[in-house]
């Protein structure tokens, strides 16, 4: 029986701010990161399961800390019963009375949670050679609904609604997996659209994002309106007509200023304005929605957990939903958002980028596709051509989609080199020598 011998933790930090990459309205100088966690057995296989949880910079230690407030949980455990049942493990981890308190179900002790469970499926799908979308979309529809906790789901969606979703596509999976071996899944780039970057800039990454094959621009608004005006129309200018061209203010505004800003841009077709405000506010979501329609409203990346979601959706909140691979508790969750979306008819294109998302998040929309939905349909995955360097099987992008992985495990696994060349205080020492 193996068992789990190690779990071990990383604060990695990428200096993007000098770059102004990824810069917005509500987060001028991110620097990149990763509370990274290893989970390791004496399981002769020698294999290792890799997950993060992404943020920006300071309190990346913070992060790392919840992760390894869960070490007890791992350490010892009877490695094929906690992989056997990743329900339960789920269970096991959420349900703990005392971390949960510092939820619960949301924040920093929520995502470590993710973290741990992302790193286990990523061990998972190893074990099994497969990549993770592969791996869950060949689960039976009554083991794929046995993962998600419908705990504060059931007014909206029930295990055996799940499950009808699921056995429908059942029969569709063979032939949306040849579908998607062949064409891949849809893309779209924010590269253009940080609020750092010269009009000149902006201009020639619009081009080259529609030369490149990219299904839609997104572009940074709500610092100032007569910049998102010049921009915008700088955008417009570079793209050809009809092009989609999104919007995103980083939960700028409060409701009613968001209102008047989104249709202030209403000449420039916005696809969709995404995380107009608060992300707990799901109310001020629905009361911009009908203020600004026929424009679609986009939020996700900072959604804490399903039941928001599920609420968003109820409220009619949200056009566009916007899951992230490292804000909630992990692939379960997500399978449980992924769901939510279905049944409320409400596609889903993912938040991605950062350091890591796209990696993590592709096999998501994948499983999505083959074993929800099957529609790409206004689906699309969002990418940004940053730091996939580091990781062992980054994403492939052609021409503006991304390519189903074939490489075993969930994408998370960073290089060794790249985790002790980022790890904080060797790039601390390194600043101040
Ligand atoms: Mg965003």
């Amino acid at each position: 029986m193996p068992v789990i011998t190690a779990v071990e933790t990383f604060d990695i930090r990428f200096p993007t701010s000098l770059s102004l990459d990824g810069s917005d309205a509500m987060n001028p100088d991110p620097d990149y990161s990763a509370a990274y966690v290893v989970i390791r057995s004496d399981a002769p296989d020698g294999l290792e399961g890799h997950g993060f949880v992404f943020t920006i910079g300071r309190g990346n230690d913070v992060e790392v800390a919840a992760i390894d407030a869960l070490r007890d949980h791992l350490l010892g455990q009877d490695l094929d019963a906690l992989l056997g049942d990743m329900g339960a493990t789920a269970r096991l981890l959420l349900h703990d009375s005392q971390l949960r308190w510092l939820g619960p179900e949301k924040g920093v002790m929520h995502m470590a949670i993710g973290a741990v469970l992302n790193a286990l499926w990523d061990l998972r799908a190893k074990r099994a050679g497969l990549p993770l979308w592969l791996h869950l979309s060949r689960l039976s529809p009554a083991e794929i609904v046995s993962l998600v906790d419908f705990r504060y789901l059931t007014d909206a969606l029930t295990p055996d609604e799940a499950l009808e979703i699921l056995e429908a596509s059942e029969p569709h999976r063979e032939e949306r997996i040849a579908r998607l071996l062949e064409a891949g899944y849809p893309a779209y780039t924010t590269s253009p659209g940080w609020l750092g970057y010269s009009d000149e800039k902006l201009a020639r990454l619009c081009r080259e994002a529609v030369a490149d094959g990219f299904t839609q621009i997104k572009l940074k608004v709500g610092a100032d309106l007569e910049d998102d005006r010049r921009r915008l129309r700088i955008a417009r200018a570079n793209v050809p007509a009809g092009y989609p061209i999104a919007i995103d203010a980083n939960q700028r505004w409060d409701v009613a200023p968001a209102i008047e800003w989104v249709n202030a841009l209403k000449e420039f077709d916005p696809a969709w304005i995404e995380e107009p405000t608060s992300p707990d506010d799901i109310l001020g979501h629905a009361a911009i929605a009908r203020g600004i329609a026929p424009i679609r409203v986009a939020t996700g990346e900072h959604v804490q957990n399903r039941v928001v979601f599920k609420q968003l959706l109820q409220a009619g909140g949200v056009d566009i939903l916007q899951i992230d691979a490292t804000r909630v508790g992990g692939v379960n969750e997500n399978i449980a958002n992924l769901l939510l979306a279905a049944k409320f008819g409400i596609p889903v294109c993912p938040h991605a980028g950062g350091v890591g998302l796209c990696e993590a998040v592709q096999h998501l929309s994948m499983f999505d596709f083959v074993a929800v939905t099957g529609s790409v349909d206004g689906r699309m995955i969002e990418y940004v051509d940053h730091l996939h360097e580091h990781f062992v099987t980054p994403v492939e992008i052609r021409s503006g989609n991304y390519l189903a992985p074939l490489a075993p495990g969930a994408g998370t696994e960073m290089h060794r080199a790249s985790i002790a060349d980022y790890t904080w205080n060797a790039v601390d020492s390194e600043v101040g020598a």
